[in-house]
């Protein structure tokens, strides 16, 4: 009998020899990762020209699974290195996939600043409220009164807005979806690509072994229901109203949608008036003699 091959359109999109995912069942960065790759589908994008960097934590395999060049980097590096790769091959596309943890934590210096200079890259945040890959522990985007294993009477530290925060810091494009969101993540992750300056997509997702289990919210489909049901569309709205609370509306959609020079764009003006000067004075110098 014939052997039958079964495919599937995106299949081109995934390194299929390190599948299957380290990713627990129920988790939403599966569908953090359908989602990306259906957006580079449907841009018609050309893997040759992207390079994805992800820091450490479960969403940090990412790099590893898409079929692209990538870097898995060091704690709260994935931005530093995605500035590197922007500034030595500025005709690539980069984008950032990381954790909360990883990127407003560890990494938060390097987050606000490469948004003030407007770095051309894409950041994606995968936001689960907790460190995921050590235990579950209190992160910067724990909700007040969220139990952890670091919080076992209740978070007393105010969380990050993520979205306020990548408003504030400059980001040309900013949006909050959660993995329930599907279609319109896919859209946004497909602006966030084709945007030049530093656009930041926040993606709240589940992580039912640890952040659920701690906060009794049900198995990984009640968790779903959750985000669904607590979730608001608005689009540009105000970010500094957009905070997390446990109990409380989701706002999401998109809050920044504008363009402004990027740090590329400056440093490629500047090298070129540099590069006159020396010419010029070059020329001078060779008539004088
Ligand atoms: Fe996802 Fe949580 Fe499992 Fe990590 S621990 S893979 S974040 S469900």
């Amino acid at each position: 009998m014939a052997e039958v091959s079964i495919s599937h359109p995106l299949d081109d999109y995934l390194r299929k020899g390190v599948l299957p995912h380290i990713w627990c069942a129920g988790c939403g960065y599966g569908v953090i990762l359908n989602c990306f790759i259906r957006a580079l589908h449907e841009l018609e994008f050309n893997l040759n020209d992207l390079v994805v960097v992800s820091g450490i934590g479960c969403i940090g395999r990412i790099s590893g699974y898409i079929n692209a060049d990538g870097f898995h980097t060091t704690h709260g590096r994935a931005l530093a290195f995605a500035t590197g790769v922007k500034l030595a091959r500025p005709h690539l596309k980069v984008a950032v996939i990381s954790g909360d943890g990883d990127l407003f934590a560890i990494g938060g210096n390097h987050f606000i600043h490469a948004a003030r200079r407007n770095i051309d890259v894409t950041v994606i945040c995968a936001n689960n409220f907790i460190y995921g890959m050590t235990g579950g522990q209190l992160g910067p985007t724990t909700p007040l009164s969220a139990y952890t294993p670091t919080t076992p009477y209740g978070s007393i530290e105010h969380p990050f807005n993520l979205v306020y925060l990548a408003a504030g810091s400059g980001a040309v494009y900013v949006a909050r979806w959660t993995v329930f969101h599907v279609r319109e993540l896919i859209t946004s992750m497909k602006k966030a690509l084709q945007r030049k300056g530093l656009s930041f997509i926040e993606v709240i997702t589940p992580c039912p072994t640890l952040f659920g289990r701690y906060n009794r919210l049900g198995s990984a489909v009640e968790i779903l229901d959750w985000l669904k049901v607590s979730s608001v569309t608005r689009y540009h709205s105000n970010p500094a109203e957009a905070e997390i609370t446990l109990g409380g509306k989701i706002i999401v959609g998109e809050f920044v949608d504008t363009e402004k020079v990027t740090y590329s764009e400056f440093l490629r003006k500047m090298t070129e008036e540099v590069q006159q000067r020396l010419e010029k004075e070059e020329r001078r110098t060779l008539a004088s003699l």
